[in-house]
C-alpha cells in the first residue's frame, strides 16, 4: 500500500527549467516512478542534452519549448499539453535564476525584473495556466522550487533579490495550498540548501565563500539534485496527500543554526 502510493504510472508532469541540474533529477525521478513527462526549457539544446541524458538510463520525456517569463506562451502550452494528453497530473516549477552578487543599493530595475520574472511571476503563470487544468479535472499536484533564501538571508553574496523573490514563492505556494485546496490540487514547495548545480557555481567568487557555506551546514557538505529530486516526487505523488501549502526545508539543517 505505502510503496504504490509513491508510484506514478498514467500520470503526466510537466518539469519547468527540466532540461539540466535539479529539473533534470526532477524529470528523471518522475520518469522512473512511470509518469510520463515533459521538460518545459527555455533552451531547446538544455532540453535535449537532458533528454539524451535521461535516454542513457533507459527513459523518456517530451519536450516543449518554454519561456515561464512568457504568460502568454504558458498559456499556450499549457492549453496545447492538457489537449494532447487529456490530463496534467504534476507541475514541477523548477525554473529559476540567481544572478547573486549584487548589493541592493547598485541593482538596476532591469535585474530586479529578471529575477522576479522568472522566479516569481513566472512560476505563478504557471501555476495559474496548468493549475486551470488541474481544477476542471478536480485533481493535480503542483511542486514549486523555493529556496532557504526565502527563511535565511545568505551570506556572505548579496542577493536581497533572489531572497525576496524565494519568500514570495513560500507565500504564493501557501496561498494557492489553502485556496484550491477543497478542490482536489495541492500545491506545496521544496526549499534547499546549496545544491551542486551549475546554479551555485555561477556565483562570483564561490570558491571563497564555500567554506562559510559549509561551516553554517551542519551536514557540512552541499545538497546533490537528486536529494531534491526525491522530495519533489514525494510531495507530487499520492504519498503526500495530506501536504498543500506546506514548505519542506532539504537544508541539510542549514536553517537550526
Ligand atoms: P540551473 O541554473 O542549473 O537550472 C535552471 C534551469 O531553468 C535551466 O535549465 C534554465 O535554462 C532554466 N530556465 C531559466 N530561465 C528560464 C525561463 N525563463 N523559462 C524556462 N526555463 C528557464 O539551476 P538549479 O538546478 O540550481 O536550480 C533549479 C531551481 O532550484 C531554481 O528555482 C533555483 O532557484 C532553486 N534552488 C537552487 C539552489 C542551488 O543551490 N542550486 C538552492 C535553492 C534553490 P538555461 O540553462 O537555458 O538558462
Amino acid at each position: 500500500m505505502y510503496l504504490e502510493k509513491l508510484k506514478l504510472d498514467g500520470r503526466v508532469a510537466v518539469v519547468t527549467g527540466g532540461g539540466r541540474a535539479i529539473g533534470l533529477a526532477c524529470v528523471t525521478a518522475l520518469a522512473e516512478a512511470g509518469a510520463k513527462v515533459v521538460i518545459a526549457e527555455i533552451d531547446p539544446k538544455v532540453a535535449a542534452s537532458g533528454r539524451a541524458t535521461l535516454q542513457k538510463s533507459g527513459l523518456d520525456a517530451e519536450i516543449v519549448q518554454l519561456d515561464v517569463t512568457n504568460s502568454t506562451e504558458v498559456t499556450k502550452v499549457a492549453d496545447t499539453l492538457a489537449a494532447r494528453h487529456g490530463r496534467i497530473d504534476i507541475l514541477v516549477n523548477n525554473a529559476g535564476i540567481a544572478r547573486s552578487g549584487i548589493a541592493a543599493e547598485d541593482l538596476s530595475d532591469e535585474h530586479w525584473h529578471n529575477v522576479n520574472d522568472v522566479n516569481y511571476n513566472g512560476l505563478f503563470w504557471c501555476c495559474r495556466d496548468f493549475g486551470r487544468h488541474m481544477l476542471a479535472a478536480g485533481r493535480g499536484s503542483i511542486v514549486n522550487i523555493g529556496s532557504m533564501s526565502g527563511y535565511i538571508v545568505n551570506r556572505p553574496q548579496k542577493q536581497a533579490y533572489y531572497n525576496a523573490s524565494k519568500a514570495a514563492v513560500h507565500h504564493l505556494t501557501r496561498s494557492l495550498g489553502a485556496e484550491w485546496a477543497d478542490r482536489g490540487v495541492r500545491v506545496n514547495a521544496v526549499a534547499p540548501t546549496y545544491i551542486d548545480t551549475p546554479m551555485v557555481h555561477e556565483v562570483p567568487g564561490v570558491d571563497a565563500m564555500m567554506k562559510d557555506w559549509l561551516r553554517d551546514t551542519p551536514m557540512g557538505r552541499l545538497g546533490k539534485p537528486d536529494e531534491i529530486a526525491s522530495v519533489v516526487h514525494f510531495l507530487a505523488s499520492d504519498a503526500a496527500s495530506l501536504l498543500t501549502g506546506s514548505i519542506v526545508l532539504a537544508d541539510g539543517g542549514f536553517t537550526c543554526w
